[in-house]
């Protein structure tokens, strides 16, 4: 009866602390072994890369010692083995496929729900193929009409993606989920949220990521949103954090440390890929954020 007393008394003389410790202590005893071990993988989607050529694009990025590409989903399956050519004898390495799936996964309207989950599959088999980390999945956009906000849609929602995981399984490769911010997504909006599907779903090939544009306005915490996110943080996408342009564009806003500390925490192996535009000249505009973002990385 009276453990809700004792814990407020042990918060009140400064015993919240050891409490709190022993409760989380195994995750940060991950946590600090695997904080020096975390890389910093940059990566690009390929228009935002400069060249004309898919060739032009990643002797670009290899120059700026970028290591990921990250492909739109649409088309990619006539792009195989045009992609393949293009990164052998290169360091660079798919990091993820964004989007470019029909329909949605949460549609209540059947016709789109299998649209999504027959071209999510082509996708998949094309991502597994190019040995991608996965292929980023929003399950419904504002726009597009959706069951309601219920445990009956969640229910429905992790069923499909336990077997849409299984298939990425199957081709070495992932879905990703991808929580946007209210104005874009309202379904998915936190980290966490798209992380305790993902351990709902309970798949391995069922994964989440957070974007820092979107966890701008989302999150109050950037290292706590990738921390609870944990072992199923699979991707990372970055942009300034006013207009979603190039980090650095948007000044003093564009801190991203305190979410790196979070990347460090995890021991985070996965990229973290610029999704954004400029209002600047790209060719000043893009290796400037790339120099802000390796600075960040060793202060964090
Ligand atoms: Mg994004």
């Amino acid at each position: 009866m009276s453990t809700r007393r004792d814990f407020i008394k042990k918060v009140s003389t400064g015993g919240a602390l050891a409490a709190v410790g022993a409760l989380s202590m195994p995750s940060f005893a991950f946590a600090a072994k695997s904080a020096k071990s975390a890389n910093l993988n940059i990566s690009l989607q390929e228009g935002i890369a400069i060249g004309k050529s898919l060739d032009e694009k990643l002797d670009y990025m290899e120059k700026l010692g970028v290591t990921g590409l990250e492909l739109g989903g649409g088309n990619l399956a006539k792009r195989v083995d045009e992609i393949k050519k293009a990164l052998s004898n290169r360091k660079i390495k798919v990091s993820a496929i964004c989007a470019g799936f029909g329909g949605w996964l949460l549609a209540d309207d059947p016709a789109e729900k299998q649209k999504c989950i027959d071209s999510t599959r082509e996708i998949l088999a094309a991502a597994g193929e190019l040995g991608s980390v996965g292929m980023i999945l929003v399950p419904a956009f504002n726009s597009q009409h959706s069951y309601p906000h219920t445990q009956e849609t969640r229910d429905r929602l992790v069923a499909d993606l336990k077997e849409l995981g299984a298939y990425a399984h199957e081709h070495k490769t992932s879905i990703i989920l991808e929580p946007l911010n209210r104005g874009e997504a309202f379904y998915l909006r936190q980290v966490a949220d798209a992380a305790s599907i993902c351990r709902d779903a309970d798949s391995p090939g069922v994964f989440c990521m957070g974007d820092f544009w979107h966890m701008t306005r989302e999150e109050t915490s950037d290292r706590g949103a990738f921390i609870s996110a944990g072992k199923y943080l699979k991707h990372v996408h970055i942009a300034s954090r006013k207009r979603r342009i190039m980090p650095g564009e948007d000044g003093e806003a564009d801190n991203y440390i305190d979410g790196f500390k979070g990347l460090k925490e995890l021991g985070y192996e996965g990229y973290i890929s610029f999704e954004c535009g400029t209002k600047g000249n790209k060719e000043e505009t893009l290796p400037a954020a790339v120099k802000l973002i390796r600075e960040q990385w060793k202060k964090a």
